[in-house]
């Protein structure tokens, strides 16, 4: 279950939005918070803001990480720089989507940082609010990765009511989400994490089995039924360069379908968050034109620049 097709069709439809709301004088901004030097994230950020450019989305980069001249020394201080950021982001008309990115300098919880994003700019469902909505089946954004899953079992005509579905990983980000977009489709479902007994037992009993451990190889041909869908939302970096997943390639014999790493989940997460950054521009109310810059940028501050500072007004 390849991702490429489903994630070039999302990106074009995204494009064409983009260029719809760039025309009527704004453009769909998202903001990314860095705060670690973290070389996968790095990576990660770098590929999604070429990804922006091309689909006409302006993303613009704080980066208050260790080789960023104006981190704070301490590291309650660094906590307290991205705070600030987050709540000068919210506050900030110009912005449309916002993203914290993990991980978080030692002793920052997710779950409380992302607290201080707007709802309506948390385009990767990372606010404990947002994640409340998607429980109650409240419109919300949904966690990109977790939507990408559901998306991509949709794409391939996975039927889901009733179906025995496992998740491994139980992760704000991941885990709990896609479990809880497969039970709002009527799969029955059950979740795995470290402290499973006889994890292979459970995942075995699985017509739908989505992984995501980030454990390469945890699961192997014999904990998979044959003729089961898996995808693998894992991405470990190998020595040598390269992506693993957490589903041994082996797994593809036994398998009915298999999403493969990279080149799986991995663009639909991106091309489904850069839409939320879309759908979020397109539900503010229209603001006076005000001069953006059309492409993606990358600052190194930890403090929200002037254009920011002086735009703020709150929706
Ligand atoms: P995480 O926060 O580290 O959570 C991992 C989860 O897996 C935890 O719930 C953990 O259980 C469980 N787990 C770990 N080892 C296990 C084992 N041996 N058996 C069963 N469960 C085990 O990771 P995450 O953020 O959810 O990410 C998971 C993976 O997805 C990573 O490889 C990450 O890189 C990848 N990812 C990919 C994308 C994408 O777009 N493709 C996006 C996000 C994440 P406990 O709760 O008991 O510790």
């Amino acid at each position: 279950m390849s991702g490429g097709e489903l994630a070039a069709s999302i990106r074009a439809e995204t494009a064409a939005l983009a260029a719809e709301l760039t025309v009527a004088g704004r453009t769909p901004t998202l903001a990314v918070v860095t705060a670690t030097a973290d070389e996968a994230s790095a990576w990660y950020v770098r590929s999604l803001s070429r990804t922006a450019a091309k689909v006409g989305i302006a993303c613009d980069v704080t980066d208050l990480g260790p080789a960023s001249p104006s981190r704070p020394e301490s590291p309650d201080a660094a906590v307290e720089s991205i705070r600030v950021e987050l709540i000068a982001l919210s506050e900030n008309p110009l912005v449309h989507g916002i993203v914290l990115q993990t991980p978080l300098p030692g002793g920052a919880r997710l779950a409380e940082l992302a607290g201080l994003i707007d709802p309506a700019k948390d385009v990767d469902g990372a606010n404990p609010t947002s994640l409340g909505r998607l429980m109650t089946g409240l419109p919300t954004f949904a966690p990109a990765t977790a939507a990408a899953v559901l998306a991509l079992l949709d794409r391939y005509e996975v039927a889901l009511s009733g179906r025995r579905a496992v998740v491994v990983g139980r992760s704000a980000v991941v885990g709990k989400p896609v479990a809880q977009l497969l039970l709002a489709r009527d799969a029955t479902v059950t979740v795995c994490h470290s402290r499973t007994v006889d994890l292979a037992a459970v995942t075995s009993t699985a017509e739908v089995l989505v992984v995501a451990a980030g454990r390469a190889g945890l699961v192997g041909a014999s904990f998979v039924a044959a003729g089961a869908v898996v995808v693998d939302v894992g991405t470990n970096a190998v020595a040598g360069g390269g992506l693993a997943g957490d589903v041994d390639p082996a797994v593809a014999e036994v398998a009915g379908a298999l999403s493969p790493v990279p080149g799986g989940v991995g663009p639909v997460t991106t091309a489904l968050l850069l839409r939320h950054v879309v759908e979020a521009a397109t539900a503010v109310p229209v603001l006076p034109a005000a001069p953006r810059r059309a492409c993606c940028g990358r600052r190194r501050s930890g403090r929200p620049s002037g254009r920011r500072r002086d735009a703020g007004r709150r929706r």
